[in-house]
């Protein structure tokens, strides 16, 4: 059954981007029962996708275990192409995808649209590297025998993918997965789900044969279920918190899965006293306040060493009281809205313990009269190392400022903690520079470099942060077994 709801989302060239029907086996699927999707920035209702459920997961994945045969079998080169056309039908719809994610995920409109250049480089870079799967031909134990080793796609792979990066975060899974011949099936956060529809309308465009691609709307523990328990399912790749990414992860394991993880992170942003002060607060601004705060990558415990300390702490406060904020799809804004109730509460909980022992506001520190999600950017200084703002990842837009003397100080500090996702240093000196980039547990260090994340280069956590990489020619490996063929020639 097919339910078709006009677009409530202004602005659009193509209103059919917005879809009210889930997408599986190449159809789109509607039912009675719906879910609402609404723009955090004002609470209205912009779309509604369908509740589904484990019998239509169920489906999606008999689609995709159908589908995978012909999929693996066409040449990389072939795939590649499908791959590369999805990506130029992001582009082309770039602005239309960047004012539908912003209508249901609030960031703004300039974020939503180099989004769109990041997801879409994400299907291009493995559209490439769909011709380079290549095994080995090994020197033989025995002289009768032949060895090679093949590198063969994992088979259907499912992923849950969260309301943060709404594209880029099922693209950076779909290029690896789809370029190496496996199928898949996705169920996007239930806060986000329009992205993920656009996306498949333009991979049908693009030639994703039927099957190959599937997004399922709905409830997420029963979906959920399937995805972690079906026995087809082959991969199991999950971005989102740790809680529920161990959970979900536990349950792949009845069934032996392979499982990637990319799961919260509370990374250090450490500034020497060497540093240029001005390229840290840029990176600071970057890491910190990208997407409201609201990355697994942002910047999440500041250590600055006291020499730079006020200086540092007064350039960024200037800086972060500047912020513009509002809601994206109105005007240029530099913040939007949280996600929900519970990420304000959660900011405002971080400052009443950091301030409660002791910690000085210098801008911000409440909510915003733009609408109930808005939350001013705020700078704390004086915050001690055991804070709850230390310990947790605030996933908002709050700076909180430890003050620090050495650099083992600084060391000890950044690594006390249970993840291990990214790191950020600012120092002038580039032997300290190196020590601390081998030092810090983490899988990704900015050096004097705020932003860093790109397609060509493995995203990826360490400890509770999770496993596998993402992105680059290492994500390639997540989406492939080997198999070693033992010829006897005798
Ligand atoms: P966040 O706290 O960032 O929203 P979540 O881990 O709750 O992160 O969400 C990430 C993804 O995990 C979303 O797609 C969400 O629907 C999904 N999810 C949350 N809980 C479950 C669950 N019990 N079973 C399956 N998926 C879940």
């Amino acid at each position: 059954m097919t339910v078709r709801r006009a677009s409530r989302i202004p602005g659009l060239q193509r209103d059919d981007l917005v879809r009210g029907e889930a997408f599986i086996d190449g159809a789109w699927v509607g039912a009675e029962s719906r879910i609402s999707v609404e723009n955090p920035a004002d609470g209205l209702v912009v779309g509604d996708v369908p509740d589904l459920g484990a019998g239509e997961a169920t489906q999606a994945v008999t689609a995709a275990q159908d589908a995978m045969p012909g999929w693996q079998t066409l040449t990389g080169k072939a795939r590649g192409q499908v791959l590369r056309r999805w990506s130029e039908l992001m582009l082309a719809h770039a602005e239309d995808l960047a004012r539908i994610m912003t209508a249901e995920q609030g960031k703004p409109l300039a974020e939503a649209r180099g989004e769109v250049a990041y997801a879409a480089a994400f299907l291009e870079w493995f559209a490439e590297e769909a011709r380079r799967v290549n095994g080995d031909i090994l020197t033989p134990h025995a002289s009768d025998k032949r060895l090679t080793v093949l590198r063969r796609p994992v088979g259907v792979v499912a992923a849950i993918t969260p309301w943060n990066f709404p594209l880029a975060m099922i693209t950076r899974k779909a290029g690896p997965a789809l370029a190496v011949g496996c199928t898949m099936v996705v169920k996007p956060s239930e806060l986000t789900p329009l992205s993920a529809l656009a996306l498949a309308r333009l991979g049908q465009e693009a030639g994703v044969p039927p099957g190959v691609f599937n997004v399922i709307t709905g409830q997420a523990a029963p979906i959920g279920d399937v995805l972690t328990g079906d026995p087809r399912i082959r991969k199991f790749t999950f971005t989102g918190s740790t809680a529920v990414g161990k959970m979900l992860a536990a349950r792949c394991m009845a069934t032996v899965k392979r499982v990637s993880l990319e799961l919260g992170g509370n990374a250090p942003f450490i500034v020497f006293d060497d540093a240029d002060i001005e390229a840290a607060v840029d990176g600071a601004i970057a890491s910190k306040f990208r997407n409201t705060g609201q990355t697994c990558v942002c910047a999440n415990r500041f250590f600055v060493q006291a020499g730079i300390h006020d200086r540092f702490a007064a350039a960024l406060a200037a800086r972060v009281g500047g912020l513009r904020l509002g809601p994206g799809l109105i005007g240029a804004f530099d913040q939007g809205p949280l996600i929900d109730a519970r990420a304000v509460a959660k900011v405002r909980a971080h400052i009443a313990d950091a301030v409660g022992a002791g910690a000085r506001i210098l801008t911000g520190g409440q909510s915003a009269t733009v609408g109930p999600l808005f939350f001013q950017p705020t700078v704390l200084v004086d915050v001690r190392p055991d804070a709850l703002v230390n310990r947790e990842e605030t996933f908002g837009p709050l700076a909180a400022i430890t003050r620090f003397e050495t650099e083992a100080e600084a060391i000890r500090m950044a690594n006390d903690t249970s993840t291990g996702l990214a790191a950020y240093v600012f120092t002038q000196d580039m032997s300290r520079g190196v020590r601390l980039s081998e030092t810090l547990e983490c899988g990704m260090v900015g050096l004097n470099a705020g932003l860093i994340s790109t397609e060509v280069a493995p995203f990826g956590g360490v400890k509770e942060s999770g496993m596998g990489r993402e992105g680059s020619r290492y994500g390639l490996e997540d989406y492939l077994d080997l198999k070693l063929v033992c010829a006897n020639v005798a």
